[in-house]
């Protein structure tokens, strides 16, 4: 699949849910309302799913949500996901979790053929992460997290900077990370979906990194995950720090993705409203002819790349929240 500006179009992000246990401040409002069950794709349907982008050259499956891990039975479209990664038909298959159901399924995932895994974490702070969260334990996270150490899944630990709460926080995220063996990914808010008031949420990766140049030895590195992030070494730890910047930094160029939702729709871009509704023609027959000339007629519309802008009166750039597309 190569998109209109010559992008290769390898890696798919699948959204297996737009419910979750949490309500991050910067992600949902408080009183979601999540998708009738009857819209939401069954895990048979988004197995074939994958599969259709698999035959078409997708290479990396991320799956995502809202929260991935509260899908009932979403261990079975893991093993089966997890078969293509075995069979060679996939490179990797990989997951973006909060960390809450991380202690029971930790062992699972790294059965069905999972090696490295993202953890949402803003805060070590219990109080600040109940405030960010809206509701959410720490300690629940944190055993969830080390059972993933323990079942030997590679971790990545994604924080989002949020002016006014995890500011100050950086250098001790960088070192407990060290400590434990995880890559840190520090990313900006962006603005997708109403929530409360976000225009105080936002604070420039650029003056994080300046504090953290203050007091760790950043080396800038080429190390790529196939994703946005800028990467660098922290000396003192050997473990890396990656900044995704989409509101400095226009990371467009080399996209390689695109997301489906829980519903079956296709977006081509994080940033924009461009869609296509994969469902229909998924539910219209059991051959997938229909489905794969859909999916062709989609990567022709890639678009070029996304409009983020933050400020008090701006609306937000997507009306939709990040839990719908998954990041
Ligand atoms: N629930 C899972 C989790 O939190 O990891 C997966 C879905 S969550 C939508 C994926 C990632 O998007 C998380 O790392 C979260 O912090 C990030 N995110 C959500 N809303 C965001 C926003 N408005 N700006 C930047 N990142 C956001
Ligand atoms: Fe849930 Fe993840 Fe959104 Fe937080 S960021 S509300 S954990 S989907």
């Amino acid at each position: 699949m190569i998109d209109p500006f010559g992008r290769r179009v390898s890696y798919l992000r699948v959204s297996v849910t737009d419910r979750c246990d949490l309500r991050c401040v910067y992600c949902m409002s408080e009183d979601m309302a999540f998708l009738p069950k009857a819209d939401v794709l069954s895990l048979e349907e988004l197995e074939r799913l994958c599969a259709a982008f698999v035959r078409k050259g997708v290479r990396k499956i991320r799956l995502t949500g809202g929260e991935p891990l509260v899908r009932r039975n979403v261990m079975s479209l893991i093993g089966g996901l997890g078969a293509l990664v075995k069979d060679g038909a996939l490179d990797e298959l990989t997951l973006t979790t909060n960390g809450t159901q991380l202690a029971k399924h930790a062992e699972g995932l790294a059965a069905a053929g999972i090696r490295r895994i993202n953890i949402s974490l803003d805060t070590l702070d219990a109080d600040k992460f109940a405030i960010l969260t809206r509701w959410g334990k720490l300690d629940q996270v944190m055993e969830g997290i080390m059972a993933a150490k323990a079942a030997g899944l590679a971790i990545k630990i994604n924080t989002v900077a949020v002016h006014g709460v995890n500011d100050g926080e950086y250098d001790r995220l960088v070192e407990w990370c060290g400590t434990h063996g995880f890559d840190l990914c520090l990313i900006e808010t962006m603005p997708m979906g109403d929530v409360a008031d976000r225009s105080g949420q936002y604070l420039s990766l650029a003056e994080v990194r300046r504090q953290l140049d203050a007091h760790w030895t950043l080396a800038d590195t080429d190390y790529q995950t196939g994703g946005p992030a800028r990467y660098a070494t922290v000396a003192e730890t050997g473990q890396r720090v990656g900044f995704i910047t989409p509101m400095t930094h226009n990371f467009c160029e080399s996209c390689n993705r695109v997301r489906v939702t829980c519903t079956g729709t296709l977006y081509m871009c994080l940033g924009q409203d461009d869609a296509v509704d994969l469902r229909a023609p998924l539910r219209a027959s059991e051959a997938d002819n229909l489905l794969d000339a859909v999916i062709d007629g989609a990567i022709a519309h890639k678009p070029k790349g996304h409009d983020f802008i933050i400020d008090r009166t701006a609306p937000p750039a997507v009306a939709r929240h990040m839990s719908v597309t998954g990041g």
